[in-house]
């Protein structure tokens, strides 16, 4: 569906709930990250994309003290009101928004009552990031709401901060910079520590990135997270650096008898994944399809044997990628997002998209005997006012 008839519908649908037409409609896009994974709580390099799909939320001042929440995605409607000191509440996706409008209320900002209707075509849990479309959308909302427009990293520290505090999700800052700061036909070299941004030009037309949804979630991914959290720490603290970020892998092997087997194989996925990232940027700009392409599977077989986030869902897809091969179109493919689940991206030419599609979708169900989801998207712009 594309942008605007999804503006249409959800202007409709709250024209139909409350009675009168929104004033305003935002969009925020989720994000892919290409490359440069388990990079950014050690100080690193992700190099992420924002996709065409968005979470589009309609809405209006309604003259109270209560905000009413309609999402589409749910069927739930959720309520509270903004005199009363926001806390944690149900339903749960909620607190993605109450957290937003908490940060704007820090400020201090002062957030009227108002009526929203969120629909959305990021998926769910699938690492496509629609919990940071959602903050990033009520922020725009907000910031329309209110007239007080945020300097971009500050909103998109605000929105991190709902997702941590309200939501309970230690994430990183990319999902948040990348629903924000992205530009069309370009990928985002963030640099996690000084929170700078490079554009990478991805304007070539013959190459088309695929995301590839397993259609899987492992519970274990949380407990897992913060196990990995930790053992990129202790083996910082082996190498007397604050974060992996700042270990080479010389050092890395300079200091391998001073940690477990398991702290170094961390540190080394973290330390050669930042170099792949780095030289990533510099190859799609180049437009260095090959060279991309190696980077993944590197990426890949790193998160699989080094830092064991994958399952053997995403080993599926990757493996039925390298069987298709460059010379029938599939540049390369990896993981991404935090692992156990979720998506893999891949990078392929443009002509081949229709029958690479189908061979993956076919394969996979043979493979687990379950149906992938797989769509297309160009770079997108970052959050936006449609109205
Ligand atoms: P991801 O960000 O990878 O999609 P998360 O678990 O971080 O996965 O966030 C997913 C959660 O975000 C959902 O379970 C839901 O609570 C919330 N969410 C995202 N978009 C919407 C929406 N349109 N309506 C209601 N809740 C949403
Ligand atoms: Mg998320």
């Amino acid at each position: 569906m594309s942008l605007e008839s999804m503006a249409e519908r959800t202007a409709e649908l709250f024209a139909r709930c409350f009675g009168h037409a929104p004033r305003w409609i935002v969009a925020a896009p989720g994000r892919v990250n290409v490359i440069g994974e388990h990079t950014d709580y050690n100080d690193g390099f992700v190099l992420p994309m924002a996709i065409e799909r968005y979470t589009v939320i309609a809405g209006d001042r309604n003259d109270s003290r209560e905000v009413t929440l309609h999402s589409v995605t749910t069927g739930e409607t959720a309520t509270f009101n903004v005199r009363e000191p926001l806390t944690r509440g149900e339903p749960s996706w909620s607190n993605y928004v109450r957290g937003v409008v908490a940060g704007f209320q820090q400020r201090p900002i002062k957030v009227p009552g108002f009526d929203a209707v969120i629909a959305s075509t990021v998926p769910f849990g699938g690492g496509l990031s629609s919990s940071a479309a959602l903050e990033v959308a009520t922020a725009t909302l907000l910031e329309a709401i209110t007239g007080e427009k945020l300097e971009p990293i500050e909103k998109a520290l605000l929105c991190q901060k709902a997702e941590h505090e309200f939501a309970g999700v230690p994430c990183g800052i990319m999902d948040q910079f990348t629903s924000i700061l992205a530009r069309e036909n370009h990928a985002l070299l963030l640099d996690c520590r000084s929170r700078t941004t490079i554009p990478v030009a991805m304007t070539d037309p013959s190459i088309t990135v695929l995301m590839i949804n397993t259609n899987v979630r492992h519970k274990l991914a949380d407990g897992e997270y913060a196990k990995r959290r930790s053992q990129c720490q202790t083996a910082a603290s082996a190498l007397k650096v604050p974060f992996l970020r700042d270990a080479s892998a010389k050092a890395l092997k300079a200091g391998r008898s001073k940690m477990e087997p398991i702290a170094f194989r961390r540190a080394r996925h973290v330390i050669s994944e930042n170099e792949r990232t780095r030289e990533a940027a510099w190859a799609i700009q180049a437009a260095d399809w090959a060279t991309v392409g190696r980077l993944m599977y590197a990426s890949h077989d790193s998160l699989r044997d080094d830092y064991e986030v994958s399952c053997k869902e995403l080993d599926a897809v990757v493996e039925i990628a390298r069987a298709i091969s460059k010379e029938n179109g599939l540049i390369g493919c990896r993981m991404t997002g935090a692992g156990f689940g979720g998506c893999a991206v891949s990078v392929v030419r443009t002509e081949a998209v229709p029958r690479i599609t189908h061979q993956m979708d076919e394969a996979y169900e043979r493979k687990t005997g379950i149906q992938a989801t797989i769509f297309s998207s160009r770079p997108a712009a970052g959050a936006r006012v449609l109205k």
